[in-house]
């Protein structure tokens, strides 16, 4: 595995996703909920976010494809649903791992507001405000976190690091932009 730092222990993740779960049953109680989790990296934060959920929820997948040089974001973005997700006048939580740019998350909420929910929230795990191109505030919001690299929890360094129990920043060393 890669040389890492641990920034966020297994503990702490739990205990904040318990309560970032408690948040939202305190928010939307027995409404029905439309969880758009974000491929690859959400989907382990997803799944124990929604075991902590009280209300009923479906789940759907969305994958974003951006094209652009090295590490950094470009405008260009491409989705692809998992499912034909109808999300009209439903209650909808956007689920990303890390909100960076912002780029990636600003272009999929406009999307997603098009199928007209009812409402729409967006929840992070983490968060690297000082690297904010676009003006964009998760509801939900694990951890705010510096600028390094991270992997664990989810996240990826091309492809590897995904099942790590804990959010470590990769050592620079390893890192090839
Ligand atoms: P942005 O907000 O810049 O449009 O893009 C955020 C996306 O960039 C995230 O969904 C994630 O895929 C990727 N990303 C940004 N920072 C990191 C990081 O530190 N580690 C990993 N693994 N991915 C990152
Ligand atoms: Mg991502």
């Amino acid at each position: 595995m890669y040389k890492h730092k641990v920034l966020i222990t297994e503990q702490e993740i739990a205990r904040r996703v318990e309560e970032i779960a408690g948040e939202m049953n305190k928010q939307y109680g027995e409404k029905t909920l439309d969880m758009v989790c974000v491929l690859k990296g959400a989907t382990i934060f997803m799944s124990d976010l929604i075991r902590k959920l009280q209300m009923p929820v479906r789940i759907h997948f969305v994958q974003v494809s951006t094209y652009g040089t090295g590490s950094e974001s470009s405008g260009t973005v491409s989705l692809h649903f998992s499912t034909a997700a109808d999300l009209l006048d439903r209650d909808v939580v956007l689920i990303e791992d890390i909100l960076d740019t912002g780029i990636t998350l600003d272009y999929l909420l406009k999307h997603l507001k098009e199928k007209k929910p009812r409402s729409i929230q967006v929840c992070v795990l983490l968060d690297k405000p000082t690297k904010r191109k676009v003006n964009l505030q998760p509801h939900f919001r694990g951890f705010e976190i510096p600028d390094e690299f991270v992997i664990g929890y989810g996240l990826d360094y091309q492809e590897l690091g995904r099942n790590l129990r804990f959010i470590a920043a990769l050592d620079p060393s390893e890192y090839k932009p």
